[in-house]
Order: structure tokens, then sequence, then C-alpha cells
């Protein structure tokens, strides 16, 4: 299978490719986001894990803890800093959160919600519209 997405990190060093079509994508304001962006969320693709590889370089991982136990890995370049991809081994060990500034094309991406709207700034307004989950969704 041809892959359908491709993107990497700032500096080339990380390589990665999915086969399959996101399951969904978020704007994500939970805390980690805010952290490892810099800003007030993170926009996120989640892909099936399966469908998804490291092509070139191997990121480094940060492990931290979520509120389903087994915590989660966010996967960044050693070399730029850039974030990836986030694993949640807790509560969706299938899916592969894709941060979507990290695909060579993130035009086509088609946010459908926010999420963790529980740890949303103050000034960080939400006005598209979308559904808004304190969480992640039921
Ligand atoms: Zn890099
Ligand atoms: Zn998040």
């Amino acid at each position: 299978m041809s892959a359908l997405l491709e993107g990497g990190c700032a500096c080339g060093q990380i390589r990665y490719e999915c086969t399959a079509e996101p399951l969904f994508t978020a704007h994500c304001h939970c805390r980690d986001c805010q952290q490892a962006s810099g800003g007030g969320m993170a926009t996120v693709s989640g892909v099936p894990s399966a469908a998804f590889r490291v092509t070139k370089g191997t990121p480094k991982s940060f492990h931290y803890a979520g509120n389903s136990g087994k915590g989660l890995d966010r996967n960044f370049c050693p070399n730029c800093g850039a974030r990836l991809y986030t694993n949640n081994l807790g509560a969706l060990p299938d899916v592969t959160f894709i941060a979507v500034g990290s695909l060579d094309d993130s035009s086509k991406v088609n946010p459908t919600m926010h999420i963790f709207t529980a740890s949303a700034q103050p000034w960080d307004k939400i006005t598209d519209g979308l559904p808004q989950y304190p969480g992640m969704p039921g």
C-alpha cells in the first residue's frame, strides 16, 4: 500500500508515513499539547497504529502520566525537537496521534472537534462552532 500521509521533523532526521486515512482530527487543549507546542493547543490526527510507521531515524520518546494509568509517549526528533506523534498506551493503544504540523501537507486535515477543553486557556477563544469535549469524547 502506498502512503496516504507522509511527514517528518524540521531537520529531516526523522520521517514517517501512514497508509490509512485519519480516524479523526481534533484540536487538543491538554496540558501536554500546551507544553509541547508552546501554544494554547495542538491539532492532532488519530490514525490506526498498524498503518503508521517511522521510515527514517529514531525519535526520542517522552513518557508522561495520563488519566488512564499506563501513560503516554510523546515522540519527537532528538536533533531539532520537532513534535511528531503520541501514543496513548492506556486508553487508546491502537491509535497513533500525529501532530499535524509535522505532515508534509497538513492543508487537507479536517478537524471536527475540540478535546480536553477542561484545560483550555481562557484566552484561547473557541469560535469555530465545532463540538467541545472536556476530555476525550465518550
Ligand atoms: Zn529533526
Ligand atoms: Zn493534547
